[in-house]
């Protein structure tokens, strides 16, 4: 005897929130609206590797966040700034990460990384929890986005076909070599009339007009500035690593936010103050003598005297930045304008997006995965 199985029913088949994107915004998001709706049927959808970003952050440490104690603006978007890091936010994303994740951090001065300082761990603890709470994973692309009736979405993969009340975009940026898929989004977003700026390499360093090759492997502590026009536009104190082509390190990846959210890029320089904090009436044979030979090799060579002025203005011209694949994270992405404050579209009911792929970047200290996490947790408890 053959025995039939019916066709599941198309109210069967629907899928209460399906996340497009397995990283530390999805992960979190998918966790957390678990937490909240037990029973609701929940899944991910991941075209390759659960937690990629999260394995190679800090250097393989995961710089995961950052106690926040100043007015100091870390993301592009100060307003946002303010609504995402409120003391209640804070205390949402500590909870999660303690209580949920089940991860105890260290605190180095101000900067949160796992205590065991490897990021293995932080990705381990997601895909316990992932596990603990039966919340299901597919590893497929997603190739498409349809609206069906009666507020359902068909979401369309290299596979299969979906169905769910609620999308949630998070498929983060194409930084650091990652071939993800936006294409669909864009006529999709056409239609809607929805903004999404060009995504750029963010937290980059700098390729250099003028040859340094000669410097690669060089590393100074320098107060740097990113100057347009002869006007500053960026200042911070930090290590300079130099490269054969160019510049990197957390204070230059730092500038390049700033650099690459310029709409005209010519005449932009970095330039150097290599004794910002030595005393001016030190003589300057001393201070010579006091520098890398290297260093001081090339600017002989270069040019015509070493003198005071110089080695506090030593300007390096920008070609570009590096692309994609040495950025640690991409400026630009969907407007925030587009989305409310639970991230859901104004303009599409049912549809949200969170973390990377939003226009929010942050600088270097935890701020990336902190938004990106953040972000997941707060759609979560506000939907
Ligand atoms: C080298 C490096 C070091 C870093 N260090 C730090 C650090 O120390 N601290 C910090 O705060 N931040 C750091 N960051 C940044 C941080 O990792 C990212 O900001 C964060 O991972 C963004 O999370 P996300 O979930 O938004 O996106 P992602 O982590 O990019 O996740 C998106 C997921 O979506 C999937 N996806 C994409 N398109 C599709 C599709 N069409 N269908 C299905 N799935 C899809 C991708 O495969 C991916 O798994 C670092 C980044 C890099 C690259």
């Amino acid at each position: 005897m053959i025995l039939k199985t019916k066709p599941a029913t198309k109210e069967a088949r629907i899928i209460d929130f399906l996340i497009i994107g397995g990283g530390p915004s999805g992960m979190s998001c998918a966790i957390a609206l678990k937490r909240k709706y037990y029973q609701s049927r929940i899944t991910i959808l991941e075209k390759a590797t659960l937690g990629r970003k999260i394995k190679v952050s800090g250097n393989g440490r995961c710089n995961i966040g950052h106690l926040i104690s100043s007015n100091t603006q870390v993301y592009n978007d100060y307003d946002y700034q303010l609504k995402l890091l409120s003391p209640a936010n804070q205390v949402l994303y500590q909870q999660f990460l303690l209580e949920t994740l089940n991860l105890i951090t260290r605190n180095d001065n101000g900067l949160l990384y796992p205590y065991s300082k490897e990021s293995q761990t932080v990705l381990d603890s997601y895909l316990k929890c992932l596990s603990f709470f039966h919340i299901n994973i597919v590893y497929e692309e997603v190739t498409q986005i349809l609206e069906e009736e009666n507020a359902i979405f068909e979401v369309v993969t290299t596979q299969n076909h979906y169905l769910a009340r609620k999308v949630i975009l998070a498929m983060g940026s194409p930084a650091y070599q990652t071939t993800n898929q936006y294409s669909f989004l864009a006529p999709y977003f056409q239609a809607k009339k929805i903004q999404m700026k060009e995504f750029l390499p963010g937290l980059s360093g700098y390729q250099i007009s003028t040859n340094i090759s000669q410097l690669n492997g060089l590393r100074l502590t320098a107060k740097v500035s990113l100057v347009k026009s002869e006007v500053v536009i960026f200042s911070e104190v930090g290590e300079v690593q130099f490269k054969a082509d160019g510049i990197s390190g957390i204070v230059i990846m730092n500038s390049s936010n700033t650099y690459q959210r310029l709409l005209n890029k010519k005449n932009t320089k970095v330039r150097l103050d290599l004794i910002y904090d030595l005393d001016n009436k030190l003589s300057l044979e001393a201070i010579i003598n006091s520098l890398d030979k290297k260093l001081i090799a090339y600017l002989t060579k270069n040019y015509l005297t070493i003198n005071r002025y110089l080695l506090q203005n030593w300007e390096l011209s920008i070609k570009d930045t590096y692309d994609f694949s040495a950025a640690q994270i991409a400026i630009g992405g969907i407007c925030l304008d587009e989305i409310s404050d639970s991230y859901e579209f104004k303009k599409i009911k049912g549809l949200y997006a969170i973390g990377e792929l939003l226009d929010v970047d942050g600088l270097c200290g935890g701020y990336n995965l902190m938004h990106a996490i953040l972000s997941g947790l707060i759609l979560a408890a506000k939907v």
